[in-house]
């Protein structure tokens, strides 16, 4: 489990899937987060002792997972709330590589090159209709600012607010995550 940022709608249910895990499937899950101490204070917190799970806070080099293939992780900081830190990361999975925003109010100039250079072959941002000043999410206005038409295809909206819908996106040029049921 990769974790972005310690928000409710993100790590809510982590304690649950970890107990379900470890106690239900018999396996010990790893989490990946890169600060160590915050992720196991929480968990701590809500009765989830670290003998429960494995934790990885340090950029991931080349795993070889049985079920996903090779994988790596490099994780970094993005710009969400001012109360907690919240991280990107870039995966490379099996040969693919592609950009998780977690919750994110811009891109980095450094995905956005790698985007264009082809470095990245997919982007998933965090979007919202909204568009204020102080803004926590990216509005569909600064990641129309941010990405030009050419690369529009290669990136997939997520975390849609109340505010946005599925056909502003695409009229946009971007693409919906769908959800899966
Ligand atoms: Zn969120
Ligand atoms: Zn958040």
């Amino acid at each position: 489990m990769v974790i972005t940022h310690t928000h409710p709608d993100h790590v809510g249910s982590l304690g649950d899937v970890i107990f379900y895990s470890y106690y239900i499937l018999k396996h010990k899950p790893t989490i990946f987060f890169p600060q160590k101490e915050l992720i196991e204070k929480f968990l701590t917190s809500i009765g989830v002792s670290t003998e429960m799970y494995n934790l990885n806070s340090n950029n991931v080099e080349a795993i070889n997972d049985m079920k996903l293939g090779d994988f790596s992780i490099d994780f970094m900081p993005v710009s969400h709330v001012d109360t907690i830190p919240a991280y990107g990361f870039i995966m490379k999975l099996n040969g693919s590589v592609f950009y998780y925003s977690g919750d994110a109010n811009g891109i980095s100039n450094t995905i956005v090159d790698k985007l264009k250079n082809g470095h990245i072959c997919r982007i998933y941002q965090d979007t919202c209709g909204l568009d204020y000043e102080g803004n926590a999410h990216l509005s569909l206005r600064k990641l129309c600012d941010t990405i030009p038409h050419e690369f529009r295809n290669k990136v997939y909206c997520m975390h849609l607010d109340k505010n946005i819908t599925a056909e502003d996106i695409k009229h946009n040029g971007f693409n919906v995550v769908d959800i899966y049921k």
